[in-house]
């Protein structure tokens, strides 16, 4: 997607407004918010000093949390402001509100290479309507735009949208990385390139498996979504998660898939329990089903078994480029871990490949692993990923300019 970036344009001196991803987790500790993991602060790092370096004077935006259009301190960005402070080893001063004098008189005080945080875009209710009003009150601080906040790219927000149609546009450097990893390179991907889709339902993955199948060779389904196709083969699933309405759209990704010579992949075998306890994290006593066996009344699927495994893991080992989104089962729960975190092992054993983790949990499941540094892209964005393979324009890419 050929977008310019902060490379192709002059930014010294330039008052530039930096959408960036500071949506951090913060736990109340003594009174304070604290933050508790500071990775979407150091995915931004590289932009960040590189207008710096560019002596560009930086006015950062972001949401955190969902406050609803109220000021919320507990959902304050102050907190933000100094850890930042800390990483880059400059001062970064902070303005109380997004828009209005404090936010001006501190964007013009601004000198080369100085950095501005804004507080909470989300304390306006206009920010998620993107209110022309609050995007004409946002872009009054700045003379260009500059969006590194991958995550928030699918949303037409004021300060994701509405701002950029207002000056001259750029991506960040993460926002570019993003956009090579989960567009460019799969407009003409080295094959055979292969998709990992799992998570609970097939009506949130199903776009994706459409517009897939028009560009994959090989399609592993996992995860609780896999029940859905079965039942639409007239299987027996127990318990399992299903949504019986979706199971004519299943049928047909499958007839599409037959149709285009894609292998599309089903689990051989499960892992089923008859107790699951979510809140708790616990399962009751399971066992493996046997290959191509029906789930038994009473039990649910909650992870691939050891065959499906063997299968999935020879598909990855031979493919070129791979993208996965979704856990098998229901890693969250130790018992029914072991699928994703097999699907994870044999992913980043195919060094020969380029492998891209999809956003969310497949993330969370690859760092749990322990093999994040052996894959070759992990995306910031779970919802703008997924939005991307299934082949949508994001809004907030979409307004930025052409190269
Ligand atoms: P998603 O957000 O669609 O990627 O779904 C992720 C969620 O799917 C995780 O919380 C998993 O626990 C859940 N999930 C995966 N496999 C199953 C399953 N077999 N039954 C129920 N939930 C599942």
């Amino acid at each position: 997607m050929a977008k310019k970036t902060i490379r192709d344009i002059n930014l010294t001196g330039k008052r530039c407004f930096v959408r960036v991803d500071f949506n951090v987790p913060l736990d109340e500790k003594d009174g304070h918010m604290v933050i508790t993991d500071d990775t979407r602060i150091k995915e931004t790092l590289p932009t960040i000093r590189a207008l710096i370096e560019a002596g560009a004077r930086l006015i950062l935006a972001s949401h955190l949390g969902r406050p609803k259009g109220q000021r919320d301190p507990k959902q304050s960005l102050r907190p933000v402001a100094m850890r930042l402070a800390e990483m880059i080893g400059r001062p970064v001063d902070f303005a109380d509100d997004c828009i209005g004098a404090e936010a001006k008189a501190k964007a013009l005080a601004l000198q080369n290479g100085g950095v501005l945080l804004l507080e909470n875009v989300r304390y306006h209710a206009g920010e998620e309507k993107n209110d022309p009003a609050l995007a004409r009150a946002m872009a009054d601080l700045a003379e260009v735009y500059v969006n590194d906040a991958f995550g928030s790219a699918h949303r037409a927000h004021s300060s994701t949208a509405g701002v950029a149609a207002l000056m001259p546009a750029v991506s960040g450097l993460l926002m570019e990385k993003e956009l090579t990893y989960l567009h460019d390179e799969l407009q003409n991907p080295a094959r055979p390139f292969l998709v990992i889709l799992g998570g609970a339902k097939v009506s949130d993955k199903i776009q994706a498996i459409d517009a897939l199948l028009d560009k994959a060779d090989v399609i592993l389904i996992g995860g609780g979504m896999a029940y859905t196709f079965r039942l639409a083969l007239g299987h027996a699933i127990g318990n399992s998660l299903c949504e019986p309405d979706k199971a004519d759209t299943a049928r047909a990704a499958l007839d599409k898939a037959r149709a285009k010579g894609v292998k599309l992949l089903l689990p051989a075998d499960n892992y089923i329990v008859q107790e699951m306890d979510f809140a708790a994290k616990t399962v009751g006593p399971g066992k493996y089903t046997n290959p191509g066996e029906d789930i038994p009344d009473g039990w649910e699927g909650v992870d691939i078994g050891p065959e499906t495994i063997r299968q999935y893991a020879a598909e990855i080992a031979a493919a070129k480029t791979i993208v996965w989104n979704g856990p098998m089962g229901v890693f969250e729960i130790k018992d029914c871990a072991k699928g994703t975190f097999a699907i994870a092992a044999a992913v980043a054993a195919n060094s020969a490949a380029t492998t891209i983790i999809g956003g969310g949990d497949s993330v969370k499941a690859v760092k749990k692993a322990g093999v994040a540094d052996k894959v070759t892209f992990i995306s910031t964005g779970g919802g703008a990923s997924l939005e991307l393979l299934e082949g949508t324009v994001l809004p907030g890419v979409a307004a930025l300019n052409d190269k």
